[in-house]
């Protein structure tokens, strides 16, 4: 693999990722929940950080970046379409955009749906995505500001990745996402294997995060919707996929 990650647990829930190229030593920092575990991380390596990355405009994932570049000088890349409510940016991305970590290139996928402007890092070579609050493990994020059919696009693009993508998401949220998932396939061996394995690791104070696609593909009822099973499951056997993603992501918001 052409980068090291770290995943930083911040506040309560959060995570936040570094990533350094190991042929030229450049550091990524991917959202900024706070500054100080980011910094103890960077000192504990010997990295010094080169380029923060943002996913979308919330404070748990951005409000640490002032102090961060104070302290680093780092460059700032966010959303276009949020540059009014981003700290300030070096570079502002959109859908189809490169970003590099040393000689590591990364693809910007918009992934409007919990925010309109949020986006993901994807390092091709490095079977790595960012996604924050779209994809997540397990599950996937509110919809704030995006309608269903939105998200399930973005959705389904991240579901056409490598399936050897490593998912590094923004909470650790997946003990009560596949609590839910169990609602919704009881039978699904691969999930009950999952739920086990997940609370040993929370037992042992691990993260679930990153995740692999293929785990995710075979898990999480957000990218599952779109099964006949799935639908017949929610009384919607002629539902269109992004109707039965409509119906499960309702179901979540209230269980
Ligand atoms: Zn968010
Ligand atoms: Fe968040």
């Amino acid at each position: 693999m052409p980068l090291d990650l770290i995943t930083i647990p911040c506040l309560t829930d959060n995570y936040a990722y570094l990533i350094r190229d190991r042929a030229t030593g450049q550091t990524a920092l991917v959202d900024v929940p706070e500054a100080a575990p980011v910094l103890a991380a960077l000192a504990a390596n010997g990295w010094r950080l080169d380029k923060i990355f943002l996913t979308h405009h919330h404070d748990d994932h951005v409000q640490g970046t002032d102090e961060l570049v104070k302290a680093t000088g780092a460059e700032v890349y966010g959303a276009l379409a949020d540059v009014h409510r981003l700290p300030p940016l070096t570079r502002a991305l959109a859908e189809g955009c490169e970003v590099t970590v040393g000689e590591t290139i990364g693809q910007v996928m918009d992934v409007s749906g919990h925010t309109i402007g949020d986006i993901a890092f994807w390092f091709p070579s490095a079977r790595l995505a960012f996604t924050a609050d779209s994809l997540m493990a397990g599950g996937c994020g509110r919809l704030f500001e995006g309608t269903p059919a939105t998200m399930w696009a973005s959705l389904s693009n991240l579901a056409a990745l490598p399936e050897d993508t490593l998912i590094c998401s923004g909470h650790e949220y997946t003990t009560s996402n596949l609590r839910f998932a169990a609602t919704i396939e009881p039978d699904n061996a691969a999930l009950q294997d999952r739920i086990a394995q997940v609370a040993s690791t929370r037992a042992a104070g691990v993260a679930t995060v990153p995740s692999l696609l293929s785990q995710e593909l075979a898990t999480n009822p957000f990218l599952r919707a779109k099964l006949p099973h799935i639908k017949a499951s929610l009384g919607l056997t002629a539902a269109s996929d992004a109707e039965a993603f409509a119906a499960l992501r309702a179901r979540k918001d209230t269980f």
